[in-house]
């Protein structure tokens, strides 16, 4: 099978770069926009990773909120149906017990991410902690740059080359929650084949293949932003 490329957009200047190149592409605009504009309001450039393949990078304001963030990355990635999530920083340990209210656990979301954030710094975020979604958040750098958005998108991976398991050509745009054998993914035309064939598929267990590490799990059928790239990978003319 043939390798999976994530590739990113940069929000600036629209070029393409390939996961590794992105991020120091991104610092080059963020240095750029420090310098020409004098400001003592601090961002955070941070990358968010599900996997080896999904990623986001966000240009964050030092005032939002923990809370501004979850909401952000519910709405992109992750909402499914108000599932629990949590923030900690990596390798500190989690001391939950049974009594605990969920709302103890980790960073407290109310906390403004100014307050917590510092360059290279690595943190574990968890939605669900049932089937579990994990990202891993790093702080790629920090800067004097005023955002008043609060939370930019400055790149995320452009739709996965995900193909057909059944015909090996066309986009899959549909999966099956149910295990098969010769794999659970289809094209359009292979879509008709699998509802034949699979008893659950007309009934549940037909999902929509999108643009999230949480594809396919639970009840997650796609981000509520940014949905021009949470659709399936479109084929070059
Ligand atoms: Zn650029
Ligand atoms: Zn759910
Ligand atoms: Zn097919
Ligand atoms: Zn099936």
């Amino acid at each position: 099978m043939k390798k999976i490329k994530s590739e990113g957009k940069c929000c600036y200047c629209d070029k393409t770069y390939s996961s590794g190149g992105i991020t120091r592409h991104l610092s080059s605009h963020l240095n750029k926009i420090e310098t020409d504009n004098s400001t003592k309001k601090k961002s955070y450039h941070i990358k968010i990773t599900g996997g080896k393949l999904y990623f986001l990078h966000i240009l964050i304001s030092e005032k939002a909120t923990f809370d501004e963030l979850d909401f952000y990355l519910r709405n992109i990635w992750l909402e499914c149906c108000g599932h629990l999530s949590s923030f900690e920083i990596k390798g500190t340990k989690r001391s939950m017990d049974y009594y605990m209210e969920a709302e103890e656990i980790g960073i407290k979301k109310a906390t403004k991410v100014g307050k917590t954030f510092h360059k290279d710094m690595i943190l574990e975020y968890e939605y669900d902690f049932g089937s579990t979604t994990e990202l891993t958040i790093k702080v790629v750098n920090e800067y004097f740059i005023e955002n008043k958005e609060k939370i930019q998108l400055l790149s995320r991976n452009e739709p996965l080359e995900i193909l057909c398991h059944t015909c090996g050509k066309e986009a899959a745009e549909v999966l099956c929650l149910l295990w098969h054998e010769s794999g659970n993914m289809f094209c359009e035309s292979c879509k008709e084949t699998h509802a034949e064939e699979c008893g659950g598929f007309a009934d549940y267990s037909e999902m929509n293949i999108v643009n999230s590490p949480r594809m396919g799990v639970c009840a997650y059928n796609g981000g509520y932003i940014d949905l021009e790239r949470d659709g399936i990978w479109q084929k070059a003319e």
